[in-house]
């Protein structure tokens, strides 16, 4: 059942290995139906936890851990299975993106230790991560983050104030937070640090957001740490933060391609059995219209994902470019997409807990988290003069 665009999947933007793995991760999610029917069921804590465990024990995690048996996985990958999983069950998509979002820092900026201390657990799906930047007064603004790290003499770290809108907050059994150092003004003075969740003096407040997930506000009081916490250099924090968020924006496209692709398959199958005036309603000229859009922007959309991550994959220098812009269209789409599904099935698209229903809750916060759709737009923009010039020396 799960779908991709098989003819997507032919361009060259992928590989044998892509196709392989599209293959067998749309298989797994077809054959997990009763997993992902029971998830739904539970808290959103019990189900994070049981999503992340399963899919650490399919292996789906395992490249997190570059000293592990696997190999790490290319960001081509980390999309296909993103899509797979949010076309199955947005609960699996943000098990597995958020540990993910939470690996990739220890394993881009992490010392050894902190290597082995952490990324077998989240590769196993025994530990789950967290990545903490947004403050309730910093959020598209990272250089505003306040939480202070204050540096003792033995190099060891006192944190006081607040972390906001924060996923796994609940659960996580480590956070990658991003807090004011002070090596410099604004950016300068920020750095990243790994906070272990039963440190003493950290408390977790649960929000409850439109699409029931594990997700809160932390509070940091005189929270302790020692020298060994500090991932990557002094002062390089908001560096450590922009390297992952560029690169995830093109994965959070992949995930809303797979929401839309499945309101689509779901309002395609809906007109095609609707029976109204004497017909279908797929004979009706306006829904096919209305469907032809979808599959257009649909179309678009993966183009778009597949070109960012082949970018990010082969080390392009515009690679972030690119991701903003997949970002962007990819979760725009998915929205309208959404949107027209519940149109397309009248009064039934609206009911609580069915398949359009809860795709309409769950594709709203992809326009918002990881660079708001503005935001990415002004940064777009922003490109476009280093873009004219390159044109013009070309
Ligand atoms: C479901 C969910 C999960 C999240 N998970 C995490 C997480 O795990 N870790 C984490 O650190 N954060 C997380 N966040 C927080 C998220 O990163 C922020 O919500 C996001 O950065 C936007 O910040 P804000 O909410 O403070 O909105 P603001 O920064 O106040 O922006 C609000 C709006 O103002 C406009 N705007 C702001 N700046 C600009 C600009 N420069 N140009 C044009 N328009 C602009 C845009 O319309 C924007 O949507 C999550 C959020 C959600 C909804």
């Amino acid at each position: 059942m799960t779908s991709y665009d098989p003819e997507i999947l032919q361009l060259p933007f992928y590989e044998d290995a892509h196709r392989a793995l599209a293959a067998e991760a749309g298989a797994w999610c077809d054959a997990r139906r009763v997993l992902w029917e029971e998830t739904r069921e539970l808290d959103p804590d019990a189900a994070g936890r049981r999503l992340v465990r399963a899919l650490g024990e399919a292996g789906w995690l395992a490249g997190l851990d570059p000293e592990g048996p696997a190999a790490p996985e290319d960001f081509r990958t980390v999309c296909l299975r993103r899509e797979a999983l949010a076309y199955a069950e947005d609960l699996a998509d943000f098990a597995y993106a958020i540990q993910a979002l939470a690996a990739t820092p220890i394993v881009r900026f992490g010392s050894g230790a902190q290597r082995a201390d952490w990324l077998p657990g989240l590769a196993a799906g025994t530990l789950i991560g967290s990545f903490a930047v947004s403050e309730k007064e910093a959020g598209s603004d990272l250089a505003a983050v306040a939480l202070a790290a204050e540096k003792g003499a033995d190099g060891s770290y006192v944190l006081n104030g607040r972390k906001a809108w924060i996923a796994n907050a609940t659960i996580a059994d480590v956070f990658v937070v991003v807090a004011r150092t002070g090596e410099g003004p604004g950016p300068l003075g920020l750095s990243a640090l790994l906070v272990p969740a039963d440190t003493p003096g950290l408390r977790v407040e649960p929000v409850d957001a439109t699409a029931p997930r594990s997700f809160g506000h932390l509070s940091f009081e005189d929270c302790r740490l020692p020298a060994g916490a500090l991932l990557g250099r002094a002062g390089r924090g908001f560096v450590v933060a922009v390297d992952l968020l560029e690169r995830f924006r093109t994965t959070v496209g992949a995930a809303a391609l797979g929401f839309a692709r499945r309101a689509f398959d779901t309002a395609l199958a809906h007109t095609r059995s609707r029976q109204a005036y004497g017909a279908t309603l797929f004979d009706l000229q306006l829904v096919k219209g209305r469907l032809a859009d979808m599959e257009i922007e649909l179309n678009a959309a993966s183009l778009l994902v597949a070109r960012a991550a082949w970018e990010t994959d082969r080390g392009s220098r515009s690679f972030a470019r690119h991701s903003n812009m997949a970002k962007v269209h990819a979760t725009e789409a998915a929205q309208q997409i959404v949107d027209s599904a519940v149109q397309l099935l009248g009064a039934a698209g609206i009911v609580r807990d069915g398949v359009t229903e809860r795709l309409y809750r769950q594709i709203r916060s992809l326009r918002i988290y990881e660079g708001s759709t503005d935001v990415l737009r002004m940064a777009v923009a922003g490109s476009l003069d280093m873009r004219r010039a390159t044109r013009t020396t070309a």
